[in-house]
């Protein structure tokens, strides 16, 4: 093969000495930190130090909307930001206020998500398919002072309930008509009145820079906070993870209301100096491989859900677009299965590459790296810089812990997965929640709540949740909040709800419902019922209902989602002691 056409040399070469010579000092000299030593800020980092060193011209976004391509240079996007942090400025939003989005990924997210800490406020993206309820608990959570959204989504979900938004001082909308809706701002008009300079004023690396909200089993979700020396850790690892260099264009698939959409949607790609693809169009298999075909793609970040349901669409499909510009494929969110791998390797003629994190831990934690072979099935081994174990775990199927103290255990063991705390994208708590920050740490580790085994070559596979939240299409479901919004409904007294297996989405939500008396259960109940938590749910709401009049719960008078789970299953019930049938 002639040396020009030889693939380039992958960012992480040599695991084991990568490990060996890391350290995270190392890592942020790769950043420049804002100009004279005035800190560590994330849109420094991904926007205007490429416009210092001269790369201000190159494409940063290329943005496919619906009617048509817009490519965005950094210097545009420089500029356009410094925009955004003057009008934030103009209404008075300031360090640390939080600017929420509810937004596909149109250009505006990015202008929106940088002045935002140019202006030292703190983002917070939700997913724009959660339904009025979820969202509203989220920007009252958050104590969300700025709205960034579309018409559309402003006049379905969020005008109807702006009069319990009491906080919410701003909303500004990306498309909005000649007159807008009462009590918003038409972003562009504001835009233009504003100055495309801005000097980023000093920036301590631990500033607050994203809340980022997850679900527990129990209770509201909750806000993942995440400051800006964040980025030493989504740059570093999207070397060592995606491979990324500054030519490659990168499409990352995942939506901005996920902390993937932001940690590699956003500002990693960015870090990198590439070309990144911001793709607002829904999932259509034929349709990503034209993206994929037209724009060159050369590193792409999917889910298993996506590249199931392309596998679905088969092989004669992909073959009728040049896929060849591709070079590194990765996937996360959820188990990837051996037998998307094995299709895609015939498919594509490339390995899918799993790798595992989540929204607590703000980067990559474990991955499968290009110069080292995949083991379908396994999320890799973990980054340099990283220090991963599992956690013998009691009873209740978290790791045990007896005064501050766990067991580590050994090979092909299968317990609670643990990480060492400290590297730069660790949350740094639960927004106004320090009990539940609090409960995630013991024996010096962080508890992820998944359960995995590390076998004798230290690749770790994902074996659960070793709690209740649901993972469907990727996104995270608490059942708490589905159970909450079920009991909304008059014919609802109480509700369980738990994932059952999909062979493409993973999980569904799937809701037990004991019915007040007086109602009676069917058909047509049933589908009021999911019609009802399609309304205010949105794309978390359960797509199967039962109806059971005698639901299992445990001796405190909790609904036990994992019986229930096992009954559905058709699996051994296992440790009933504290089940009490009859209340
Ligand atoms: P989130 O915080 O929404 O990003 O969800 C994180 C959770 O998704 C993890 O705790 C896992 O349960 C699941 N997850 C993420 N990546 C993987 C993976 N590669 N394999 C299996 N599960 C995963």
């Amino acid at each position: 093969m002639p040396v020009e056409t030889l693939p380039p040399a992958p960012n992480l070469a040599d695991y084991a000495q990568a490990r060996q010579y890391f350290s995270w000092a190392a890592a942020q000299r790769l950043l420049s930190g804002l100009p004279d030593g005035r800190g560590l800020n994330i849109a420094y980092e991904a926007v205007d130090r490429h416009v210092a060193t001269g790369r201000g011209g190159h494409v940063a976004i290329r943005a496919i909307g619906r009617t048509g391509t817009r490519d965005l240079t950094y210097r545009e996007l420089s500029v356009l930001s410094n925009r955004f942090a003057n009008l934030l400025r103009s209404l008075g939003v300031g360090p640390r206020d939080r600017v929420f989005t509810l937004l596909g990924r149109q250009p505006e997210l990015y202008v929106a998500a940088l002045g935002c800490w140019k202006n030292l406020s703190v983002l917070s993206p939700l997913f724009a398919a959660f339904g009025p309820e979820p969202i509203r608990n989220r920007l009252l959570l958050g104590d969300a002072q700025v709205l960034v959204t579309t018409t559309t989504l402003y006049r379905r979900k969020i005008a109807p309930q702006r009069d319990r938004l009491r906080g919410l001082r701003h909303v500004l909308l990306i498309d909005a008509p000649d007159r807008p809706p009462d009590d918003t701002l038409d972003l562009r008009t504001a835009l233009d009145a504003q100055s495309g300079e801005w000097t980023i004023p000093a920036t301590s690396p631990e500033a607050m820079a994203l809340l980022h909200f997850t679900s527990g089993t129990t209770g509201t979700p909750k806000g993942a906070v995440h400051v800006h020396e964040a980025v030493v850790a989504h740059h570093i690892t999207a070397g060592f993870a995606l491979d990324l260099r500054p030519d490659d264009v990168f499409w990352c698939t995942a939506d901005p209301g996920w902390v993937t959409g932001t940690s590699y949607g956003i500002v990693a790609p960015l870090t990198h100096g590439v070309t990144l693809l911001a793709d607002d169009g829904d999932f259509d298999a034929a349709r990503w491989y034209q993206v994929l075909a037209d724009n060159h793609v050369t590193v792409w970040y999917t889910a298993p859900t996506a590249l199931r349901m392309l596998m679905r669409a088969g092989s004669d499909l992909a073959s009728r677009y040049d896929l060849s510009a591709l070079r590194h494929i990765a996937s996360v969110g959820e188990p990837l299965n051996p037998e998307v791998i094995w299709w895609a390797r015939q498919t594509y003629k490339l390995s899918v590459h799993d790798n595992w994190w989540q929204t607590e831990t703000g980067a990559i934690m474990i991955s499968n790296y290009p110069s080292m072979p995949v083991r379908p099935g396994s999320m890799g081994r973990p980054m340099p810089g990283i220090e991963a174990t599992v956690l013998r775990c009691g009873d209740d199927g978290r790791a045990a812990v007896t005064d501050d103290q766990v067991e580590v255990l050994g090979v092909d063991q299968v317990g609670e997965l643990a990480l060492r705390p400290g590297w730069p994208s660790m949350f740094r708590g639960y927004l106004h929640d320090e009990f539940r920050y609090r409960k995630a740490f013991a024996g010096g580790w962080y508890l992820t709540g998944d359960l995995a085994r590390i076998d004798a070559d230290g690749y770790f596979w994902f074996v659960g949740r070793a709690d209740d939240v649901i993972k469907s299409s990727g996104h995270l479901v608490g059942p708490f909040e589905v159970e909450s919004a079920l009991l909304e409904h008059p014919a609802v007294t109480e509700a369980g709800v738990i994932g059952v297996p999909d062979e493409v989405a993973g999980e569904i939500v799937k809701a037990f419902v004991t019915l007040r008396p007086g109602y009676q259960p069917g058909e047509t109940l049933r589908a009021e019922l999911i019609a009802f938590g399609r309304r205010r749910l949105g794309a978390v709401a359960p797509r199967e209902i039962a109806f059971d009049q005698n639901l299992p719960h445990t001796s405190s008078g909790k609904v036990m989602r994992r019986l229930l789970k096992a009954r559905e299953l058709g699996l051994p019930e296992g440790d009933l002691s504290t089940l009490e049938r009859a209340r």
